[in-house]
């Protein structure tokens, strides 16, 4: 894989899926003006200003993973928490899951943070423009699930919080609405932490200060109240009912449902922490989704991948690939995964799809078409994210 650094010239390619809806075009001539996207044109003239010819590749909007955790490497939690108290260690640790990310063809990453922000403060002090959104720290209540993703608060610091976070240049806020799914008992899920009324506060704050809300919400209840209160997306939601993905569906809330950390648990050297029960139980779990992700897709649901890399199982990097393939066992067609993957995660992150004439360029390219194979997609050729949004 090599990470284009054009700023001017032409890139000619066997296919493009343009944004903002993957219309196809043939041996396409892409005319890049300082890492904007100036024109896109089939069966062009000669040209001189040629910089790459990538004539077997298919080009497509850049993948974009919707969660991450870029502070965790999915291998071993202790170690990572361990580098945390080290700036120094901690930012070659999330070079190298960023770097995972991107050598899989990945060109954007959405981080759900990690309870030191470290994700936000390797952003934040990288000389050049990373393609990352990062939450910092996530909202919860003191003495409730997510230790690790930011510190308990009390209700009344809630506006406090928001507001030191967005002086950080945190983007999004991420919530914690509810626990998280349990591998003992089917359906049970860790308490809900926030009511209605504080969760339409948070909204409401946040949307002060132009911030939108990514809300971790598990059970049907954790999730309709994150849809009443108007947050921007939904991570997880395992456990929603099809009234309330209807009602999503509706008021045009996005949905993350990271079906790989749940999966891979029962892949080695996961599966052996778990008894014979707890494995039925955490299939079950996952295909539960699946079987809500095709609802999702068939009642309207704009659908982002999200990986939770960084959780137990999952890398970054792969773990994207993984995930799609999820998606194909759930019996999604190709190009609603790749949609998912694209031009979805684009919508989610606030950015363009990344090949649309005019806007800044970027994109992942394969040697092979991804709506015939999606397996293509785990050996890209090139990504360009020479101007991130
Ligand atoms: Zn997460």
């Amino acid at each position: 894989m090599q990470s284009l650094k054009i700023d001017n010239g032409i890139i000619k390619a066997k296919k493009a899926l343009m944004g903002p809806s993957l219309h196809p075009i043939k041996n396409i001539h892409l005319e890049i003006t300082d890492g904007v996207l100036t024109q896109a044109k089939a069966h062009p003239t000669a040209t001189t200003r040629e910089v790459l010819n990538a004539k077997h590749c298919t080009l497509l909007p850049g993948l974009v993973d919707c969660h991450v955790h870029l502070a965790l490497d999915g291998i071993n939690f202790k170690d990572c928490m361990d580098k945390w108290h080290s700036p120094g260690l901690m930012a070659s640790h999330i070079k190298k899951q960023l770097n995972a990310g991107l050598e899989q063809g990945l060109t954007y990453f959405r981080d759900g943070g990690d309870r030191g922000g470290q994700a936000l403060t390797f952003k934040n002090s990288s000389p050049t423009n990373l393609p990352i959104k990062a939450s910092g720290t996530a909202l919860r209540i003191q003495k409730m699930y997510g230790t690790f993703l930011g510190p308990g608060l009390k209700k009344e610091q809630i506006k406090e919080a928001i507001a030191f976070l967005a002086g950080k240049n945190a983007d999004p806020i991420k919530v914690l609405v509810s626990g998280i799914v349990s591998f003992k008992e089917y359906g049970r899920v860790g308490p809900q932490q926030f009511d209605l009324p504080t969760l339409q506060q948070i909204v409401n704050n946040a949307k002060k200060v132009g911030l939108k809300v990514m809300a971790h919400a598990n059970s049907d209840e954790a999730v309709k109240i994150c849809i009443q209160a108007g947050v921007h997306s939904v991570e997880h939601g395992y456990f929603i009912s099809h009234d309330t993905l209807k009602m999503m569906a509706e008021k045009g809330i996005y949905w993350v449902p990271t079906i790989v950390p749940v999966a891979n648990q029962l892949k080695k050297p996961n599966r052996d922490r778990f008894t014979k029960d707890e494995l039925h139980v955490i299939e079950k779990t996952y295909k539960r989704q699946q079987e809500m992700l095709c609802w999702a897709c068939e009642w309207g649901v704009t659908v982002g991948v999200g990986t939770d890399a960084g959780a137990s199982g999952v890398l970054h990097g792969t773990g994207f690939h993984e995930e799609l393939q999820l998606y194909r066992e759930a019996g999604l067609s190709c190009e609603t995964i790749v949609k998912a993957a694209t031009i979805n995660g684009a919508k989610i992150l606030g950015l363009n799809s990344g090949l649309e004439q005019g806007k800044p360029l970027r994109f992942t390219a394969v040697a092979g078409d991804p709506l015939e194979d999606l397996n293509i997609l785990k050996k890209p050729e090139y990504i360009y994210l020479h101007s991130p949004d």
